[in-house]
């Protein structure tokens, strides 16, 4: 198998570099074994994240030259605002420095304690916002989401019986707003259906209930949709998108994603008096409405990306090379989370540890490996992230899963890297009996991935 060569040549280069294994080994050691606490320029190839580590195009820089800094009213703004109305239709927009700034003001207008909030899966940040609210994050996917095999191609679906059950138990008047993530980032960034986004917003418009998209990766999510989903294969990528924000009341987005820049977010919306909270809201918070946290330039890159993440030809390129490291890394005896997602690989650290019990945390020591065998840099998705001890019994609960996310950032690595990946990878899975476990040094009580301190076994 191969993918689409890359549509794109190289125009500036950022030079990477292989650091020895002894110094790869010390940097380890300094870092307590967590590849967060790592230089980045001691890191070969990172796939730490495929939020805002993005190539912006030509076109991009040269819009960021264009950027009009005036504070109110700036060109930048209505060169986006045109952008957004195009693409997305929503009667009301304002820009946010990133994804997480646009879930906090709309959660600061609508969530109040004791309230509830369905999606498919909340992202963490999403998560946070409606809890830091008061609010409860209800996640309603569907059951096959959870096992790592099952084929579905449309893994991000909700689950529209849990849906009706749940809005019926808890009721209408707790619920102010309803939401869907495209693609689901938190499930393995697997896409949603069309039809299933319709049954979604019906069902909420049925109780009266606002619907609003989490649009980080709608382009890849309507990419999927024209692959997958009959009667969408002659449909252009913009107009399977418009359909889908067609059938919401708003959305939240971190342009850090499918808009392929370096910061940014949106917040949409149709009804007048949110919009009007929003915006005050917003100048509290992030800034005036025709800037909110950003500078002009940063919205002129912006409204170009918009554009350039719906292109179909990077889009097949963008799916296949995902789809190209997971194959790549399945036959080199890596298994991974099927079918592969949009932006992101899922290794499965117990499949290639099998020796190393939970509590020794496999995806921490595959993660681990992938640095010291190549200076690769992944992110540990399992008991380091999400091991807790049950508030009752103090007993510790463990994931179902213990993964490695891979994530790709976007026009950023070619196919020889992907390739280079997958035999370091290889190689690992040929010594995978000598690798041993780890035990936390340090870890704070929340969100202890991020800063954690380990040791390994002998
Ligand atoms: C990244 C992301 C967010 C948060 O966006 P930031 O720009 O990182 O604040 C929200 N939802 C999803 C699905 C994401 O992937």
């Amino acid at each position: 198998m191969s993918h689409p060569p890359e549509p794109f040549r190289i125009k500036v280069v950022e030079p990477i570099r292989l650091i020895a294994p002894e110094a790869r080994e010390a940097a380890l050691k300094e870092a307590g074994y967590n590849l967060f606490a790592l230089k980045a320029e001691d890191i070969f190839i990172d796939l730490l994240t495929d939020s805002g580590t993005g190539a912006m195009s030509h076109d991009q820089w040269a819009a960021l030259m264009r950027g009009d800094e005036s504070y109110a009213g700036a060109r930048s703004y209505h060169r986006l605002k045109a952008a957004v109305e195009d693409i997305f239709g929503f009667k009301y927009f304002v820009p946010t420095h990133q994804g997480r700034a646009a879930e906090n003001i709309l959660a600061a207008c609508l969530v109040r304690p004791g309230t509830y909030v369905p999606s498919n899966m909340h992202f963490d940040t999403t998560d946070a916002n409606i809890r830091a609210r008061g609010g409860r994050p209800t996640n309603l996917v569907i059951d096959e989401a959870f096992d790592p095999t099952n084929p579905h191609p449309f893994k991000g679906n909700m689950d529209i019986h849990k849906l009706q059950a749940f809005i019926e138990k808890v009721g209408v008047e707790k619920i102010p707003f309803g939401m869907m993530t495209v693609t689901n980032n938190a499930g393995g960034g697997q896409p949603v259906s069309m039809e299933n986004l319709r049954a979604v917003a019906e069902t909420y418009h049925a109780y009266g209930i606002p619907f609003f998209i989490d649009a980080a990766r709608y382009a890849e999510n309507c990419y999927f949709i024209k692959l997958r989903e009959p009667g969408y294969e002659h449909k252009s990528v913009l107009e399977i998108a418009r359909e889908m924000f067609a059938l919401a009341d708003g959305m939240t987005m971190s342009a850090k994603k499918d808009a392929i820049v370096n910061i940014g977010g949106l917040l949409c919306m149709n009804d007048e008096n949110l919009y009007q909270q929003v915006r005050n809201e917003l100048i509290l918070r992030e800034g005036f409405p025709t800037y909110g946290g950003l500078a002009g330039r940063d919205l002129d890159a912006l409204a170009v990306g918009l554009y350039e993440g719906l292109d179909e030809n990077y889009l097949a390129y963008r799916l296949a090379q995902t789809a190209y490291l997971a194959e790549r890394l399945n036959q080199n005896g890596i298994p991974t989370i099927q079918p592969p997602g949009g932006h992101a690989v899922y290794l499965d650290a117990r499949a290639v540890l099998p020796h190393i019990p939970q509590h020794e945390f496999p995806g921490q020591a595959l993660t681990v490996e992938l640095y010291r065998e190549g200076g690769i840099r992944g992110v540990e998705i399992g008991s380091v992230m999400f091991a807790y001890p049950d508030p009752d019994t103090g007993e510790m609960i463990f994931p179902k899963l213990e993964l490695v996310r891979l994530a790709i950032p976007r026009r950023t690595y070619t196919q020889s890297h992907l390739d280079y990946v997958a035999e370091c990878a290889g190689r690992i899975k040929k010594r995978a009996e000598s690798v041993r476990g780890y035990r936390l040094t340090y870890a704070p009580e929340l969100l202890r991935h991020f800063t954690a301190r380990f040791e390994p076994f002998q």
